[in-house]
């Protein structure tokens, strides 16, 4: 029994860790072949996927029933239009990434993709549905091709290079010794936080998702640096229904809605100008930080905004 248990035990303590984090879940349902917590509904149909309306109607959640984290929580997001999530850390902005890969169920209310109760079908084609940049992506340990073509290992070497192109990060490939056929990781070149997103966010538009989600990294990035990623991120998210958590909000000024998310519950909303003239949480958030942005950053400062 201890020998059963055991493994078992440290697979579940892998699989909620990176549950938490969304790092690559696709690759640890396969090296893990783990079946999901959630399961399907016997004879679930797959998702149908149409213009890519994303919906949350009325959601409660909490991780432990005696601590709620959502707290009705509903908005739309129009297909290819944007809307982001800020508030303070622990806000429950990454719980909203978690509820619709499904990695929990709802207490309450529902989550719709093009109409379809998120719950109603296949996991597998809700995955498939969504493509995430997360905080912290996790490179394989293998060729910078590899990673990129990990969105659609069916792309072409054309296609992995477009998309390449459009996260930036092609120039740069090409100036190494490898190029391409460089490896990663912990055998080969290391890459900086925002070359890695840039990977990342390759990777994503060559997986061409209905919807993507990006949480924004909360490691403090260079100006340029961000700046680039932040134009790959609108290549990516043009026509596409996105949803980003974001840190700084210098990301959500052109979002169609802001959402200001504070201890579950959704105190705020409404377009950047709108919210500033309201003069409410978000209007000090973003005072706040247009006076950092005067200051030089420090350096390893954990979180941007609180
Ligand atoms: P944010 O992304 O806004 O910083 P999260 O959505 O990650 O916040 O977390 C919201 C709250 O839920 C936090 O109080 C956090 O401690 C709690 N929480 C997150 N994950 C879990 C979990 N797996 N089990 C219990 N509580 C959790
Ligand atoms: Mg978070």
């Amino acid at each position: 029994l201890i020998q059963l248990y055991l493994p078992l035990n440290i697979l579940g303590t892998v699989y909620r860790e990176l549950r938490q984090s969304l790092i690559d879940m696709e690759q640890m349902f396969k090296l893990l072949g783990l079946t999901v917590e959630v399961p399907d509904r016997p004879g679930a149909p797959p998702l149908l996927v149409e213009r890519g309306e994303l919906v949350f109607d009325h959601v409660d959640f909490g991780y432990d029933p005696r601590r709620p984290i959502l707290k009705d929580v509903s908005f739309r997001i129009a297909p290819g239009h944007t809307v982001a999530v800020v508030g303070p850390s622990g806000a429950g902005k990454s719980t909203l990434s978690r509820l619709l890969f499904r990695f929990y169920d709802v207490d309450a209310g529902h989550i719709r993709i093009d109409g379809q109760d998120i719950r109603e079908v296949q996991q597998v084609s809700l995955r498939a549905a969504l493509g995430i940049v997360p905080q912290d992506t996790v490179l394989f340990n293998d060729t910078i091709y590899y990673n990129i073509a990990y969105g659609r290992p069916s792309a072409s070497r054309e296609e992995v290079e477009a998309a390449a192109r459009l996260a930036r990060i092609h120039d740069f490939v090409v100036t190494l010794p490898d190029g391409y056929q460089t490896k990663v990781g912990e055998r080969g070149l290391k890459l900086s936080g925002g070359e890695k997103q840039r990977v990342a966010i390759a990777r994503t538009i060559l997986k061409g998702p209905a919807i993507l989600l990006f949480d924004e990294a909360t490691s403090a990035l260079d100006t340029g640096t961000e700046k680039e990623i932040q134009k790959s991120l609108a290549e990516v998210s043009a026509n596409r229904t996105t949803l980003v958590i974001a840190h700084r909000l210098s990301t959500v000024v052109h979002a169609d809605e802001i959402l200001v998310l504070q201890e579950g519950r959704i105190v705020e909303r409404g377009r950047h100008e709108a919210l500033l003239a309201q003069g409410g949480i978000y209007a000090t958030m973003w005072a706040r930080q247009q006076a950092q942005a005067r200051k030089p950053a420090p350096a390893g400062e954990p979180e941007a905004a609180p």
